[in-house]
């Protein structure tokens, strides 16, 4: 261990850029006294302390004697002594860790007040009641967080003394009344600690100390961080604060500011000012704050001097602040500020404000917001002007707006939804059987369960808008209906579901289009009349962003429709075109004609049949992305999914026998589903496979590709067709399949007389293939990176059944934050893409790389393929602003 460590520093030594170290609050307090401004003196202790404390059980030995020396320095800096008799000094202890935790951990105020203190105190405020008042707060707040007294316990004892003399607000008991209650909460920390509440100030200090490291553990603290991504290991600081007092009277006060409106972005004064009351009471909503511009008539002095650094915070921190102070006996101290929370809208305008203002760069200013903020402002809203009928409120767990009408079970949720009405499932909580359900309806809504619920987990990977944990409700599946606050709702009645801020309507709220959407869209541009400010500040940022980023963006597409809308979206062209999409509805007959071909004449007349469908695709979509690369994938999935469901045909079948009716064709397709059974097809017949064994069928595709890009020539267009064979482990796979399709290439080129140009690579979605990169880059002029499949191998997971069934599971007990098959998992699948990309540029320096599956679309992993060098990421086409942005961003 480190000999030279410190494990306190007084304010005046931190600053705002050692958060790891103080925490966040003592960080900005420190800033602050730096700047200046008027923050009661005090000192903390380092995160450093806290993990030595958490670790070994014990405070590390040269700790006591540091606080010491600080405390000597801030007593003589105030004159008074901690806890000394006839002039107190009183402090707070309070919590602070790098990331804000909000009520997670433990604060104690007036720590220092004791049976001979308290009269010290009353004679220093001119105030007898106020310093009982102060008492009876410190032992109520030391015995239930530092003793682990049951915290209800004084609250009753409070309410029986306001009771037995017919009061209802605290303020109503008087010096005596207090005098009485302090000795009745002594005795209950007596009974319930089975010790004295500590008399020595500096006993009381260290053991509130060791409480606050101790409250980093508790399991709520612990459910945060997990459910926030916070890191378990950072430990808390602790600062030690000189006390000031906002209940001394009427020109004493508390408030909250904030330097711009948190909502819109606009500068202005907001924020709510308490006369004559502590922090706390402003939380507990004890009495009504008023507006913060009223402190200019409460307090003129006080309220320039706080406009006047606010002012200086944001010109200092170069954004939105917000900010706790305390006016004691009209002096105005700072409590702590931090750059404050805002909502997804004012980040993209308050980082465009800033610029404009010369506080930030674009660089800076891209940094100021981030994917998953663009992605909320993207989803449909509801209408804030409807009039609206609340109903409860529960978790935001997947944003969008959803109307519908109530059903309780999946079943319902199906039928219903066949018949073509809109749906929202309502449950106490969801289990994987409710899946078919989930997948049914508009949106789901639970009571149960938190942000990782099992109905939370998989509706955000279904992108499907879910509030959970709606506590109000009460869900009654065996009567079909709920009732929420005396409101009863039915089965059928209509609900609307607020994903974004988890409120919950009786009736059907209108739902407005994103304005952000309609912009990508092409309907309302950044320029025009009826543009608000959002949109403008989202199109610069855009603007920014694209100037900047390396990685090119493209899109998961099938059909032209959706490559339209990816290039609107600001596609550079199609990563990943799915063929077997293009082989289902009406077309599924001539499939399984193939799949049932017993013959080479029979197979070849169903792969004639399909051809100039095929063709017919991908001229449609080589020319709605004219002049961009369009990765084409050879058919990937197990051909059994063309085929009827194998209980269902059963079923038909033996009903048939039954009838002595047979269908030869039924009992065909039957045996051929008996025949392509198995019992992992993820790992069966599939992908490149696919190709070596069914004679014709790649070479068809590829025909059709050669085909279609011949026939975009002649109509003057510009297609880029690129081949991407699927599911290949082995060079010689890769080797085999190039070589047809080099074959049917060339006789098309024959047969045309144009001089096609079309690329040829492979998906690298198995171990085998990231572990073999260098020899397959040898047949392949492209790899992308399957890593949806490659997360499956990888880890071995079902992607199609772990996140329903397990997943829940293992986000409770922190395994990992975030599924893998959301954001790459860098360590593991990530790491062989890594090499995957170093082995294939060895073998072949202009080796394109990019990466189709769902993670080019997630920000995180954005970042990590920024990182490793691919050259482009390709995600559906929604998401094709936020991979714009967040690639815009790690480039920045
Ligand atoms: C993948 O495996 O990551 C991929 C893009 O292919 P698919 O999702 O179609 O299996
Ligand atoms: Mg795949």
């Amino acid at each position: 261990e480190n000999k030279d460590q410190k494990f306190v520093y007084d304010f005046t030594e931190g600053n705002k850029d050692l958060k790891d170290l103080l925490g966040g609050k003592g960080a900005n307090l420190a800033e602050m006294t730096n700047l200046g401004l008027p923050v009661p003196p005090g000192f903390t202790i380092t995160t450093e302390a806290c993990k030595v404390y958490l670790e070994s059980g014990d405070e590390p030995a040269e700790l006591r004697d540091e606080v010491s020396a600080h405390l000597d320095a801030l007593e003589q800096k105030m004159g008074k002594k901690l806890g000394q008799a006839d002039n107190p000094l009183l402090v707070s202890v309070r919590s602070g860790a790098k990331f804000s935790m909000p009520g997670m951990m433990d604060t104690v105020l007036n720590i220092g007040l004791s049976d001979e203190s308290v009269a010290g105190l009353a004679q220093q405020a001119g105030d007898e009641r106020f310093a009982w008042d102060s008492y009876r707060r410190l032992i109520q707040m030391f015995g239930k967080t530092v003793l682990g007294v049951d915290g209800e316990l004084f609250e009753d004892a409070l309410e029986e003394a306001k009771a037995a003399k017919k009061v209802t607000v605290d303020t109503d008991l008087d010096a005596a009344d207090l005098k009485k209650l302090v000795k009745q909460f002594k005795k209950i920390v007596k009974t319930e600690a089975g010790r004295d509440f500590p008399q020595d100030p500096r006993e009381q200090m260290d053991l509130a100390i060791c409480s606050v490291f101790e409250s980093w553990n508790t399991d709520r603290a612990k459910l945060y961080r997990r459910q926030e991504r916070i890191p378990g290991d950072l430990g808390t600081a602790v600062n030690i604060c000189s006390m000031v007092f906002g209940n001394l009277g009427p020109d004493s006060g508390t408030g909250v500011a904030f330097t711009r409106d948190p909502a819109s972005g606009h500068q202005g004064v907001y924020g709510d000012y308490l006369q004559n009351a502590q922090g706390e009471d402003v939380v507990a909503g004890i009495r009504n704050t008023v507006p913060l511009a009223d402190l200019e008539s409460i307090d003129k002095k006080s309220y320039d001097q706080l406009m006047q650094i606010m002012e200086t915070l944001e010109n200092h921190y170069k954004d939105l602040c917000d900010i706790e102070f305390t006016i004691e006996r009209g002096q105005l101290w700072m409590l702590q500020t931090r750059v404050g929370k805002r909502t997804a809208g004012a980040a993209f305008r308050i980082a465009t404000q800033l610029v404009d203002q010369g506080l930030i760069d674009e660089a800076e200013a891209l940094q100021r917001v981030n994917g998953a903020q663009l992605a909320q402002l993207m989803f449909p809203r509801f209408d804030d002007r409807a009039k609206t009928e609340l109903l409860g409120r529960g978790i935001a767990a997947s944003p969008g707006a959803a109307v519908g009408k109530a059903v309780f079970d999946s079943y319902t949720a199906v039928k219903w939804s066949r018949s073509g009405e809109k749906v929202i499932l309502i449950r106490r909580e969801t289990n994987p059987d409710d899946l078919d359900g989930m997948i049914a309806a508009e949106g789901i809504l639970t009571s149960r369960g938190g942000k990782t619920s099992h109905a939370a987990v998989v509706a955000r990977g279904m992108g499907k808008t879910c509030v959970c944990g709606a506590e109000e409700l009460e869900v009654d599946t065996k009567r079909r209906r709920m009732t929420v606050n005396g409101t009863v709702i039915e089965e059928g009645d209509l609900v609307s579901v607020d994903g974004s801020t988890g409120k919950v309507y009786k009736g059907e709220v209108p739902v407005v289009p994103s304005p952000v959407v309609e912009y990508f869209e092409g309907r309302m541009h950044a320029g025009a009349d009826d543009a608000d400010e959002l949109v403008q500040a989202v199109h610069r940022i855009m603007a920014y962003a694209d100037r900047v980023r390396r990685l090119r963006v493209r899109a998961n597409a099938d059909n032209a429709e959706d490559a339209l809308r990816a290039r609107r979206f600001g596609a550079q062209g199609i990563g990943l075109c799915r063929t077997e999409h293009m082989f289902l509805g009406e077309r599924r007959e001539m499939v399984e004609k193939l799949i049932l071909a017993d013959t080479d004449d029979e197979r070849e007349e169903a792969l004639r049949a399909l051809l100039p469908q095929q063709k017919q695709d991908f001229v449609e979509l080589f020319e709605a992305m004219d002049g961009l690369p369009v990765t084409v994938r050879l058919l990937d999935p197990p051909l059994h999914e063309f085929l009827p469901d194998i209980t269902e045909l059963s079923v038909r079948v033996a009903l048939a026998e039954a009838r002595k009716d047979h269908n030869e064709n039924d009992l065909r397709l039957l045996q051929a589903v008996h025949r392509l059974h198995e019992q992992n097809p993820m790992l069966g017949l599939r992908g490149v496979r696919l190709g070596l064994v069914i004679p014709g069928l790649f070479t068809m595709q590829v025909r059709a590709i050669a085909e279609a890009a011949a026939q975009r020539i002649e109509a003057k267009g510009d297609p880029r067709a690129e081949i991407m064979i699927p599911l290949v482990g082995t060079v010689q796979e890769l080797e085999i399949v190039r070589e047809e399709a080099e074959q049917v290439i060339a006789e098309v080129r024959q047969q045309t007389g144009i001089d096609l140009k079309l690329a040829l690579g492979t998906m690298i979605e198995l171990p085998r293939a990231a572990l073999t990169a260098g020899q397959i880059a040898e047949a392949a002029e492209f790899f992308s990176f399957g890593t949806n499949d490659l997360t499956q191998t990888v880890w071995g997971f079902s992607r199609d059944d772990v996140e329903a069934s397990f997943f829940t599971a293992y986000l409770e007990k922190g395994i990992f934050g975030v599924s893998p098959f959301e954001t790459i998992d860098k360590d593991g699948v990530g790491s062989l893409v890594r090499n995957a990309v170093e082995a294939g540029r060895a073998t072949r320096p202009d080796l394109k790389l990019g990466v189709c599956g769902e993670h080019g679309g997630d920000p995180e992993s954005v970042h990590f393929f920024h990182e490793v060098g691919l050259d482009y990421v390709s995600c559906s086409p929604f998401r094709i602003p936020v991979a714009r942005l967040e690639a815009g961003r790690a480039a920045a």
